[in-house]
């Protein structure tokens, strides 16, 4: 069997789903935990939030408990049934959805916060709990996520645990390496691994713990999660300006990181083309215009008069020097949603233009906004739009390229150009998203062959039968590997 979307690609030597399976599946879960109607049930499941990635999987398993997952796990291996672990299918790269008939093991129903504890700030969840229902929950026990992204009202906390999600507060508190006490995750033999530490320091051995965080559901199911929570800042300013070049941009970043020190909680950049996209697409209203370049800055403090003083004292150095031209701060949080909304909301104004080539990587800062300019020339009037917005603080550029349609022409210009220059300046070619099924060939292209090679060897040990997310992270192997 091979996919029609992907010609390429073959499909493992899986069993196929018998009416035996389906038995067992249907003897140790509730009805409502096992979906088969292609129809009404599955369809959402088999395709990807870009729609892009498209599987043809018969079969839905929604576990509640860890025990559920481990009885699911240890038959599946025992038969040779492949898995796609799912979360709030909200990934970027392909790797939440099956490529052909892979069960879909759900996480939707393991949606509970388990305990909050406002002292420690330790909050336990189960790993389908969708990151706001998270939030609002945090918010009553005054704390707040180390981690927001512009999907949080549909990912889950496992998924953005697999995927090692970035997002808009990375530069604050960190990634979900250091966010992460504690997690519990079922292996492909169904073996419960407890690694459920909540203590903030733990030398005991090897961190395990660490291998499942952005693993991609490739070396266990992630059923439960302690998070180190923040305390929820009382004082939130939110500013958006205008620059009219990047190296007024790389200043105001310099700057920003220096003089507001630890209230800064975003540093983020949009280009013109960006910015024209979400307006247009989504009418949503800019405050400023006509500026090649937009920054969004915001601080999270504990004391509004003292974070006002010093995001004014900055910006008054700003205004001054000429370095930022226009600007607006929020005066309520209504304003500054509508502020994050021109960020947050560009991958969906890019979707509405047709297809999208998206491109998330590291690049030194200097040479952050030189890849745009490169695809520009390269490209040529061949799509609607290239465009470059994202985490400027933590160095991750998002480069989307449209078209209306998909066209191979178009991909053959940006690939592997785009690889090759983000290898050449040592940067990564997945920041925050992953590799999943739509970056896997380009592994190598930021990690060397020893390295890779290990990290085969590492999921060999956890998943000798390679039934977890067949097809993704990993390039397919030569006879030669
Ligand atoms: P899914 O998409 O369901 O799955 C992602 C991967 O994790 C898959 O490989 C899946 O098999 C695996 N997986 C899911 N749950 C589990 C589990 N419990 N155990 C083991 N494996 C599992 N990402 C960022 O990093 N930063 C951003 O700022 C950001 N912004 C986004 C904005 C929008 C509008 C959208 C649509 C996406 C954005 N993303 C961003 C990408 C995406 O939201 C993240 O990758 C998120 O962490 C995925 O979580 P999910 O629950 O949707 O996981």
């Amino acid at each position: 069997l091979t996919s029609v979307r992907y010609p390429l690609l073959k499909r493992g030597n899986f069993s196929f789903l018998s009416d035996r399976h389906l038995g067992f599946f249907q003897s140790i879960l509730s009805a409502h935990q096992v979906l088969t109607d292609e129809l009404n049930d599955l369809s959402g499941y088999n395709v990807d939030w870009m729609r892009s990635v498209r599987g043809s999987s018969r079969l839905v398993l929604r576990p509640k408990t860890t025990e559920e997952v481990a009885a699911i796990l240890q038959y599946c291996n025992v038969q040779n049934i492949a898995i796609c672990p799912q979360g709030g299918n909200t990934g970027l790269v392909g790797g939440s959805v099956p490529v052909f008939d892979e069960v879909v093991l759900s996480l939707e129903l393991m949606d509970e916060v388990i305990s909050v504890d406002e002292l420690s700030g330790v909050a336990i969840v189960q790993a389908g709990c969708v990151l706001e229902k998270l939030e609002t929950v945090l918010h009553l026990s005054n704390l707040a996520l180390p981690l927001d992204l512009g999907a949080k009202g549909s990912c889950q906390i496992g998924g953005n645990v697999a995927t090692n999600a970035g997002g808009i507060r990375l530069l604050r508190y960190g990634n979900l390496h250091g966010s992460v006490l504690g997690l519990t995750a079922v292996l492909a033999n169904g073996q419960i691994m407890d690694c459920l530490n909540t203590n903030k320091k733990d030398n005991t051995g090897y961190d395990l713990k660490q291998l499942f965080i952005g693993s991609e559901g490739t070396l266990g199911i992630v059923t439960q999660v302690a998070l180190q929570c923040q305390p929820k800042p009382s004082s939130v300013q939110v500013g958006f300006f205008g620059l009219n070049s990047f190296e007024n941009v790389l200043e105001t970043m310099r700057l920003s990181k220096r003089n507001l020190g630890e209230i800064l909680s975003s540093c983020e950049l949009i280009d013109q083309s960006s910015l024209e996209c979400v307006t247009t697409q989504l009418e949503l209203r800019s405050p400023i215009n006509n500026f090649p370049f937009y920054m969004l800055l915001e601080t999270a403090g504990s004391n509004a008069s003292h974070d006002a003083e010093k995001l004014n004292s900055l910006l008054e150095i700003l205004v001054n020097n000429g370095t930022i031209v226009d600007g607006t701060l929020a005066v309520d949080s209504a304003q500054a949603k509508n502020l994050w909304e021109l960020r947050e909301r560009i991958s969906e104004a890019l979707a509405c233009e047709g297809y999208v080539y998206k491109y998330d990587v590291s690049v030194p800062i200097r040479q952050f906004y030189q890849l745009v300019e490169d695809m520009r020339i390269r490209l040529g009037n061949l799509p609607i739009r290239c465009c470059g917005y994202g985490h400027l603080g933590d160095g991750n550029l998002h480069l989307n390229i449209t078209s209306q349609e998909y066209n191979p022409i178009l991909l053959n210009r940006i690939e592997p150009f785009v690889y090759d220059w983000v290898c050449q300046e040592r940067g990564s070619v997945s920041a925050e998203h992953g590799l999943g099924l739509k970056k896997r060939d380009y592994m190598e292209y930021s990690k060397s062959p020893t390295v890779i090679h290990w990290m085969r060897r590492v999921k060999k040990l956890f998943d000798p039968n390679n039934i977890l997310n067949p097809y993704k992270i990993f390039p397919e192997q030569s006879s030669t590997d």
